[in-house]
């Protein structure tokens, strides 16, 4: 009995250090994996809080953007005005309605000048800030600016009209020391009145071609009506660009737009175009007989034009530029005829058929024969394309009087 007592003594003793051998391994290994498993979490843990970081970054600025957006949107609107003249620190303004302010203008608006476009607040109208964009630049988007290539062979007839134009604006151009040597001042620019399409934008042209000048076109009415409240300011750049490309020709088509004689209704439209004619007599008085830009003005109404811009010293020469006769028909027939294949037409009979034609209507002829020609599959055109032609002209003209555009 004692002897299996020791003997299941002995056998419980080599029963219990193995498993305390094993549970040390096993522990140790489950130690190790947990503590693997824990540094994995910790990775995952440590990951999610950059991404969580960043995304709290992200809807920061979100946010921040937001608030800016929503402070902005809260930001009264501001005035845009046009400084008058500086006193001091103080600034006379004139607003869009041409009512002017005398104000304060804020230190952090350095170097405001006469002309200069600032914006001002809404309730106490004073300076915050300037406005750089109106430029140059600006203004050459305004205007028809190149160098033109029709020359005094493109017109045909107005013999005298191109004397006159050459008298007034070549010569002096061209050859200016010879009016200091005489003592004479030349006209600082001409008045072009006629029907409409009879040539007065080709002397123009002609005359910018033959001097070698930059033609700088603009027509009125855009002036006044496409801007609004830019008119005056706009005439004051033009006639900078003008200068600084001299020599140059400012056109100004559709004069009778800014220089009509009007009932004076007191409309913001009316001040609105007197301002901008006020300031182009004050640019025409403000540069000299023998500068080297003149100014061709160019309309079909003389009748309603105020006699301001017509004064001595301003657009004083005035020509006509009326309907051709039938030489100067000829003469134009001939300009635009040059190019064109031609059977058998016999020109003068085509002009007498064109009684009270402008050039335009008379180019209009020439260019329709050329598609009787085509219409016919010919590639020369005949006295009878000429004579479908003038019906044509003739009977769209007709419908144009009567207001009949379309059919
Ligand atoms: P508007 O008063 O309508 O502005 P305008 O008198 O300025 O007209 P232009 O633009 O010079 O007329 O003429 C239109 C076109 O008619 C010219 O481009 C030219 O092709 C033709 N034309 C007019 N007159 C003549 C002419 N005397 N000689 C040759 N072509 C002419």
């Amino acid at each position: 009995m004692r002897s299996m007592e020791k003997e299941a003594v002995e056998k419980k003793v080599v029963y219990s250090e193995t498993i305390a051998g094993q549970d040390i391994d096993a522990e140790h290994k489950a130690l190790l994996e947990s503590m693997e498993r824990l540094e994995e979490e910790n990775r995952i843990i440590g990951s999610t809080l950059n991404r969580v970081e960043e995304e709290t970054a992200m809807l920061r600025e979100l946010f921040n953007n937001a608030n800016k957006e929503l402070t902005n949107l809260k930001k009264p609107a501001l005035l845009v005005a046009e400084v008058v003249s500086m006193i001091g620190d103080k600034a006379i303004i004139r607003l869009p309605n041409a009512n002017k302010f005398y104000c304060y203008v804020s230190q952090n608006v350095q170097d405001v000048r006469a002309g200069d476009n600032v914006l001002v607040d809404q309730k106490t109208l004073n300076v915050v800030e300037k406005v750089h964009s109106t430029s140059n630049n600006d203004v050459e988007k305004f205007v028809i600016m190149d160098k033109p290539k029709e020359n005094w062979k493109s017109i045909g007839g107005l013999k005298n009209e191109i004397e006159e134009v050459k008298e007034v604006i070549e010569l002096p151009l061209k050859n200016p020391k010879l009016f200091e040597k005489v003592g004479i001042q030349p006209p600082k620019g001409i008045l072009l009145y006629g029907p409409p399409g009879t040539g007065k934008t080709l002397l123009a042209k002609a005359v910018a071609n033959s001097t070698d000048a930059t033609f700088i076109e603009v027509v009125g009415s855009e002036l006044v009506q496409k801007f609004i409240g830019e008119g005056a300011k706009l005439v004051k750049d033009i006639f900078t660009l003008a200068r600084s490309k001299a020599p140059s020709i400012i056109f100004i088509d559709e004069i009778d737009a800014l220089a009509s004689t009007r009932m004076d209704t007191g409309t913001s439209g009316e001040r609105e175009v007197n301002r901008t004619f006020m300031q182009l007599l004050a640019e025409i008085d403000g540069f000299d007989h023998l500068d080297n830009v003149k100014i061709i003005g160019a309309t079909n109404r003389a009748d309603i034009l105020d006699t301001a811009i017509i004064r001595p010293g301003r657009l004083d020469r005035l020509i006509e530029v009326g309907l051709p006769d039938e030489e100067g028909r000829l003469d134009i027939i001939k300009v635009h005829t040059q190019k064109m294949n031609l059977q058998k037409v016999m020109l003068k009979k085509v002009s007498a058929k064109m009684q009270d034609f402008s050039g335009a209507e008379i180019r209009a002829v020439c260019t329709e024969a050329g598609y009787f020609a085509i219409r016919e599959n010919r590639e020369y055109v005949t006295q009878r394309d000429f004579e479908q032609a003038i019906e044509k002209v003739r009977l769209q003209d007709e419908d144009e009087e009567d207001g009949k555009f379309f059919g």
